[in-house]
């Protein structure tokens, strides 16, 4: 009789508004997300990049009109 016992870590990789702090899952798996499939997961939810000159930061769907002037 043979018994094993696996710990499965998972990574749970989240986007935050920068401006209400929202958050969004984007992934929840065995390998954390990179950052081409971070940026496109963002996008696919709404999310706006917003480059302010020293910080790159997002805004969820919500907080986006107030940005589109400056809308990279
Ligand atoms: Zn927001």
């Amino acid at each position: 009789m043979a018994f094993r016992t696996d710990e499965i870590t998972t990574f749970r990789t989240v986007v935050i508004c920068d401006s209400c702090k929202s958050e969004r899952e984007l992934s929840l798996g065995k390998t954390p997300l990179g950052f081409d499939n971070r940026m496109n997961g963002a996008i696919h939810f709404g999310y706006t990049f917003l480059n302010t000159g020293k910080q790159f930061m997002n805004y969820c769907e919500k907080c986006k009109p107030q940005f589109t002037d400056e809308q990279v």
